[in-house]
């Protein structure tokens, strides 16, 4: 396989399943360290920060400075405070998400409570931008102050549209599911940050001022990480580890430039073609 220099990966699915480390993934990022290449886990996670996912991996054994791992969420505020610093946003979303925003340099109009103003003159109405994540106590307050902004003129984000949550014990609704309460009732359509969107690849990409034809993305969904690496116009490596079949792989289109069994797999491929 190419020698890349620019290694993006999925998580779930890739580098652990629940509280298991995947095979080869220890091994496979310690290699990366050692020979200098640079990499960025990519989660897709509305609620948590970059420090709550590298707390995660460390405690599974995983090399995992909190500089290296990109989530949705602080990719979505750090996407808004580049657009235009400072701007005025509405977050439906929880504690940590608002937080982030602010810590970003927005200006979160609802840091105390999802739904109320912090200050009553500058309410919805006044956003810029509504940045939707997951939000476990979402209430009908929330879906209405956030449709008045919209309909207000704000631009609707959400962090990802993931329709669903795994959870321990079954399914829960996605942040795609409140977002989709929001575009219904402000007859809007989102943007999104998350994959399969290409904006979290490549706004990660433009930070490390990398060059595309590098980079690669490595994930277990067809429809998600390599629907996004194909949009971010980077190669691609589906590993079959988590949630698709070979047959599935087969017949996958787009096509991703090389399917393997997993991170053991991609590393001792890695290996020869660094050679
Ligand atoms: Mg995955």
């Amino acid at each position: 396989m190419k020698d890349y220099q620019i290694y993006l990966l999925d998580l779930d699915g890739v580098v652990y399943r629940g509280d298991h480390l995947l095979p080869g993934a220890r091994e496979f990022v310690a290699w990366l360290e050692a020979t200098g290449k640079t990499y960025r886990y990519i989660s897709n996670n509305s609620m948590q920060s970059p420090t709550d996912v590298a707390e995660r991996l460390r405690r599974l054994g995983m090399p995992a400075p909190d500089e290296r791992v990109v989530t949705a969420s602080q990719a979505a505020v750090d996407h808004l405070a580049k657009e235009q610093p400072g701007q005025r946003v509405w977050v439906v979303g929880l504690p940590p998400l608002r937080r982030m925003a602010a810590r970003a340099g927005l200006r979160v109009l609802n840091l105390a409570r999802s739904d109320a103003p912090d200050d009553p003159a500058a309410g919805p109405e006044t956003a810029r931008t509504v940045l939707v994540g997951l939000h476990r106590s979402v209430t009908y307050e929330d879906l209405r102050l956030a449709t008045r902004a919209v309909l207000a003129g704000a631009t609707l984000l959400g962090v990802n549209r993931d329709p669903q949550l795994p959870v321990e014990d079954g399914v829960d609704p996605g942040c795609g599911a409140i977002l989709a309460a929001l575009e219904v009732a402000s007859r809007a359509h989102a943007s999104i940050i998350g994959k399969p969107a290409p904006t979290i690849l490549t706004d990660t990409l433009d930070a490390l001022h990398a060059d595309r034809s590098r980079a690669v993305m490595i994930g277990d969904a067809l429809e998600m990480d390599i629907a996004a690496g194909h949009a971010a116009g980077i190669d691609t490596i589906l590993v079959l580890s988590g949630l698709t079949s070979p047959e599935r792989a087969a017949a996958a289109d787009p096509r991703p430039t090389l399917v393997l069994r997993d991170l053991a797999d991609v590393l001792a491929q890695a290996k020869a073609g660094a050679e």
